[in-house]
């Protein structure tokens, strides 16, 4: 039998986040670029000693990265945006973090998860961040025009395989392959085609390889996970004479595929001129065994047998079950790997002291996932560490069976479910008159998105009391003074309908997540979003239910304070499942839909409250789409459906606002006015009210915030500048359907800038009533 192990990429970032902090420091200026360099070192010495110790058969070497992957590439390839190679005293390092940050400090703070899609207007000199694939993690987007030029220009990766040599490790190097890289990249210049510069770009990697070769590595991972996507042709059939001709190197390709199913890609994948092939079992079980009888025996295959998107434990079992027929067809060779980068996971348990030892007993983070792929190869070997394996076993049963996952209430109250629970009672023009009736808003009311500065004196008071220095009631009563405050600034404002300002949530999912049932936290349980940035998701283990009212006593408090109608504020279902790790032993569409209950349970009692007006955000709608078009259909039905479900619980005259930002809308029109939200309010300044065209197009029925003000930036936007785009958008949206209204929430920004930006928009609403 001959069985290996490896990964495809482990997380960079250090199990306290050494990276993170390290590179802060660097950019204060605190510590030097050699500082900064030494820390990597180190945690690269560390994560391949991790991989060693674990028994796995190649250390990983090319997925350390100061910033971004991409980035990496982007200085590889020599193909860094002319903006950035002026300057020749400046090292290769503070040109990567200039691409990355812009000259100034680049403001991507704005949503209170993830930068926009496409980066802030403010920022002329950074590259643009987008979404990796369907993950939380963002790159930098690669610039390509008819001047770009290829060559080899950066040691980084060879250096590290020295490195790595050198500590004594056999290496699998790992890069992004040229296809992959060009798609990910955006076309400066219009009408141009980047796949016109494949030509120029493969004799660079054929010269990389060719360097990795001469330096002894023998198998050279390279991913192209756009084998799962729906590809163009003309980008289908470059694959094959790419490929025949970086083969030509002789050294040992592994193509790496990841995160969808191949579907009518996977032919192709399997006859290409490589000598490995790496597949998602995870996402694309059904497909193993078709690929293990596609891909010629002499190749090897790879298979991604445990989650790299996930936390939880592998069940070793039915992973066992699905590879032994896999190896029998492979003649006794195969390769075992999680299914795509660790990067995606949390770095270790260890530190999670303070978890149930059973809900501890669940989970795997990327530490532990080294240490089941070690279990799994002994296992098929037939020479099983049967101690640990009984562990393993035991952890998966106790989740199964454990009746902190299975509510038997929850799955009743799912079974009850009325057929008529996502609709309200009466179509929109009714409820738009009733609330007419009961708001008496002027033509375009102002409102905000929900969240006000979080200054330091309410983060600091936060802090303490987390620290069990600040009693609860003293905390308390911190942020009763706190939305008083805000309540107080948006009255002065001339604001029309007013918000009680978040100051009491650290963050819009957590702070639901932390009182709802199923929901788990972790100490450490950090994963890379982007650069320095890290996010700590929660966990959804089991069946979700609300044991009691989360926002009413805030927004009551709020509501005290005003006769103006004060919005309650909430998270909506998809966004806190989009944002949070979520349990797989059952459909996400099953969770979503318990999500959905507790959500509208609470838009109830806010109703019942007095509360007339009730924002559900879902800015991850979209974002929660998957990877094949095909698939959009199925995900679009069950998401909406939940919102609706959350939503419609309220009497007609009690009015439903959304809110979603950083996203493109086009493309899902349809389905958002099927979510039937009484307002929606969307980002629209940066786009200058381009997104807007398909709104008006589409004759969007309901009513329609647009953004004026960018929240992303410190700038304070004129009078004039808003009115402008509020005309912009009255020529495409009736204006009777007008809200005026921020980007985002405000909680990133100082107070001295929200006034002043906040004084010109109600002034520019005011213009546009004429008076
Ligand atoms: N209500 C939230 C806020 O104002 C919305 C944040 C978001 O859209 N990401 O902060
Ligand atoms: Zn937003």
């Amino acid at each position: 039998m001959n069985i290996h192990t490896h990964i495809l990429g482990f997380p960079r970032i250090g199990a306290e986040r050494e990276l993170k902090f390290a590179l802060e420091r660097h950019w204060r200026g605190e510590v030097s670029e050699a500082a900064l360099e030494a820390t990597g070192k180190q945690l690269r010495a560390r994560h391949w000693a991790l991989q060693k110790e674990a028994g796995l058969d190649y250390v990983t070497v090319g997925d350390f990265a100061f910033y971004d992957q991409v980035a990496n590439h982007i200085q590889l390839l020599g193909c860094e945006p002319a903006r950035f190679g002026f300057d020749h005293q400046q090292s290769p390092l503070s040109r990567y973090f200039q691409m990355a940050r812009g000259e100034e400090q680049h403001d991507h703070a704005g949503c209170s998860h993830a930068p926009a899609d496409g980066a802030p207007a403010s920022s002329h000199y950074a590259l643009e961040m987008t979404k990796w694939f369907d993950t939380n993690y963002h790159y930098l987007v690669p610039e390509f025009s008819p001047q770009t030029q290829f060559s080899l220009a950066c040691e980084r990766l060879v250096d590290e395989v020295a490195e790595a040599q050198a500590l004594g490790h056999q290496v699998k190097a790992a890069l992004i392959g040229p296809l992959t890289f060009l798609w990910l990249g955006k076309e400066k210049t219009a009408g141009f085609d980047r796949l016109t510069l494949l030509d120029q770009l493969l004799p660079v990697y054929s010269a990389l390889l060719d360097r990795l070769k001469q330096q002894g590595v023998h198998w050279v991972q390279i991913d192209e996970p756009i084998l799962g996507l729906d590809l163009p042709g003309a980008w289908r059939s470059a694959f094959e004479s790419s490929y025949w001709q970086l083969n030509q190197v002789g050294v040992n390709i592994l193509l790496a595929t990841y995160f969808s199913p191949l579907e009518e890609n996977l032919s192709l994948a399997c006859r290409l001129p490589v000598a490995g092939l790496h597949v998602d079992g995870i996402r694309a079980p059904h497909e193993l065994s078709g690929v293990a009888d596609w891909l010629p025996a002499h190749k090897v295959l790879s298979i991604g047998i445990i989650d790299g998107r996930n936390i939880w434990r592998t069940d070793l079992d039915a992973a066992l079950d699905v590879l032994r027929p896999l190896l029998d067809k492979r003649g006794g060779k195969l390769w075992l790997a999680p299914s795509c980068s660790l990067l995606h996971t949390p770095f270790t348990l260890a530190p999670e002291t303070g978890l149930a030892p059973e809900l501890k007993s669940w989970l795997a983070f990327a530490t532990e996932k080294l240490a089941e792929l070690a279990l799994l190869k002994d296992a098929l070997a037939g020479n099983g560490d049967s101690t640990a394996l009984a562990v393993s076993r035991l952890g998966v049963a106790s989740r199964r069976a454990s009746v902190r996952v299975h509510r038997p209430q929850v799955a009743q109250r799912l079974q009850q479910l009325s057929p008529t629970a996502d609709r309200r009672d009466s179509s929109f023009p009714l409820r738009q008159a009733l609330q007419r009736t009961r708001f008496q808003l002027p033509d375009f009311p102002t409102t905000t998105i929900g969240s006000f500065p979080q200054t330091s004196t309410i983060r600091a008071a936060r802090a303490s009391f987390k620290r069990g220095e600040l009693a609860a009631a003293d905390y308390e009563q911190a942020m009763r003074e706190e939305i008083a405050h805000a309540v107080s600034r948006q009255q002065a404002l001339g604001l029309d309908v007013l918000v009680h300002g978040e100051a009491e949530r650290n963050d819009m999912v957590e702070y639901f997540g932390e009182q709802l049932d199923g929901f788990l936290f972790t100490r450490l349980g950090w994963v890379q979003s982007y650069g320095s940035r890290c996010v700590k998701p929660p966990v959804i283990y089991g069946d979700v239910q609300r044991p009691a009212a989360m926002t009413v006593a805030w927004t009551v408090h709020a509501q005290s304070l005003t006769d103006k109608p004060m919005k309650g504020m909430l998270t909506g279902p998809i966004t806190i499942l989009q944002w949070s790790f979520v349990r797989d032993d059952q459909p996400r569409s099953r969770t979503a839909l318990q999500i959905a209950l507790a959500i509208r349970d609470e838009v109830q009692d806010l109703e019942a409250a007095g509360i007339g007006m009730i924002q559900i955000d879902e800015p991850a709608i979209r974002e929660g789409l998957p990877l094949r078009r095909g698939q959009w259909d199925g995900y679009l039905e069950w998401a909406t459906r939940a919102f609706r479900i959350a939503a419609s619980g309220v009497g007609d005259s009690t009015q439903i606002h959304t809110h979603m930002c950083y996203a493109e809308f086009n493309d899902i029109l349809p389905q958002i006015a099927a979510m039937d939200a009484d307002v929606i309010t969307i980002e629209t300044s940066r786009s200058d009210m381009e997104l807007l065209t398909g709104f008006g197009q589409f004759q969007y029925p309901n009513e329609i915030g647009p953004g004026v003000y960018d929240i992303h930036s410190p700038r304070i936007p004129s009078t004039g500048e808003m009115v402008r785009l509020l005309q912009k958008a009255s020529a495409v949206i009736p204006p009777a359907n007008l809200w005026v209204n921020p980007d985002c929430g405000l909680k990133t920004r100082g107070w001295k800038e929200t006034e002043a930006a906040l004084a010109n928009l109600v002034q520019a609403a005011r213009q546009m009533r004429g008076g």
